[in-house]
């Protein structure tokens, strides 16, 4: 297990001095309470401020190499509780039919390929969010999707809380920083 630096071991090499790099944290709390993550769900990081998605928004979900749970965090804002579909957000089950794609896990080996042809497929203009530490940075053992595509928008967390999720995506679609 590497060291990070700062106060704290940090299996994820993620404490610089005395920040964390939220893409990099993966909240196992060995740092507490000296850097423990305060768990605010707004820490997404929005590239593209251009407003190009004034009505609908249809979302793909990619899966490139992860554990799982990221998945079961973007696929609950379905249920009543979060419910997507009143902000006039849907999944839709082929890129050729998204406004974005959530790519989640870490880009494993024989992902590389699937992942360039389906944000090949996606219509311009697209948005490409990476969902939680895995493929933003590579977590602690993969490769980040940074390899294959720049995403626009950064969701940090291990696994994301659903509501910094569905922030990420409103102010994206809108574009708000
Ligand atoms: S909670 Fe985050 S910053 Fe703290 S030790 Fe774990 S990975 Fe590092
Ligand atoms: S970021 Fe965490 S929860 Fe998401 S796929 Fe990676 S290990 Fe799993």
């Amino acid at each position: 297990m590497s060291t990070g630096k700062g106060n704290a071991d940090c299996p994820a090499e993620a404490i610089s001095g005395t920040s964390v790099d939220m893409g990099k944290c993966i909240s196992c709390g060995y740092c507490a309470p000296a850097f423990l993550p305060d768990g605010n769900p707004k820490t997404s990081v929005v590239r593209s401020t251009e407003r190009k998605f004034r009505r609908s928004f249809h979302i793909y979900l990619f899966d490139a190499g992860s554990c799982g749970s990221c998945n079961l965090e973007v696929k609950a804002l379905e249920n009543p509780y979060y419910d997507l579909s009143r902000l006039g957000i849907s999944f839709c089950a082929t890129p050729k039919h998204a406004d974005a794609i959530l790519v989640v896990g870490v880009l494993a080996l024989g992902m590389r390929e699937p992942l360039i042809k389906a944000i090949e497929a996606l219509p311009s203009p697209r948005l490409v969010f990476a969902v939680g530490v895995c493929a933003i940075s590579g977590g602690i053992l993969g490769k980040s999707i940074k390899e294959v595509v720049e995403a626009d928008v950064m969701i940090p967390g291990c696994p994301p809380n659903p509501f910094t999720i569905l922030h990420a995506l409103q102010r994206s679609r809108e574009g708000r920083s």
